[in-house]
């Protein structure tokens, strides 16, 4: 059976996580790790059998599209404290050249810039700090500046000037005149990047027409 076809082949590590070439064989693919580099970074010598068949799990958890950092990050870590202190060193090194294989450090710049804007739009005056949103985004584990853009536009956080209810409440005295949508978050009860963008701009024209009225 080809490579292509093997059915392991298809839900398992499909390339070596050390240095990226397809695995062909099963014992690769379970390990996530080719035979030259098995060999290279002694996954198969010198250690416990426990301790190999953890680092093998290690690897295999890496070798797997769609990994978060911070998983993978633990997974280094881990393969050092087992001995494999140059495989994880290579591993981790392969794992960060993947996340953005394409972007140049201008690309890099201008999403680094795109992101602030973002967080800068968002934290117009919804009660979220620029603080709330990073942590906001980093809990989802973003891969890479790209993914990092992605989130910081999904972002949400409750409507403080309904206190999440969606109803905007007039009162007179303790008596309650009318009630409607909130205006601030379009009667949701959580805000939206484009939540937060349209209330900027309502509030700069009331400004400006009061300004004027002036
Ligand atoms: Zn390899
Ligand atoms: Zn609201």
């Amino acid at each position: 059976m080809s490579h292509e076809n093997a059915p392991a082949t298809k839900l398992l590590a499909t390339a070596c996580a050390c240095c990226g070439r397809d695995l062909v064989d099963a014992v690769s693919v379970e390990t996530g790790i080719g035979p030259e580099c098995r060999k290279k970074y002694a996954i198969d010598t010198d250690v416990s059998e426990a301790a190999r068949q953890e680092a093998n799990a290690l690897v295999y958890s890496v070798a797997q599209k769609g990994i978060g950092i911070r998983k993978a990050q633990a997974a280094f870590e881990r393969l050092a404290e087992l001995g494999f202190v140059v495989l994880a060193e290579r591993i981790a090194k392969r794992f960060r050249a993947t996340l953005q294989p394409k972007l140049s450090e201008a690309e890099v710049a201008q999403l680094r810039k795109e992101y602030a804007k973002l967080r800068t739009d968002f934290c117009y005056d919804n009660g979220y700090s620029a603080g709330d949103f990073d942590a906001h985004v980093r809990s989802q584990d973003p891969r890479g500046p790209l993914e990092f853009v992605k989130l910081a536009k999904e972002v949400t956080c409750m409507c403080k000037r309904c206190g999440g209810s969606g109803q905007y409440v007039r009162y007179s005295g303790s008596q309650m005149v009318s009630s409607s949508d909130c205006f601030r978050c379009g009667g949701k009860g959580h805000q939206t990047l484009d939540d937060a963008r349209r209330n900027r701009a309502y509030d700069e024209l009331a400004l400006n027409r009061a300004l004027r009225a002036g």
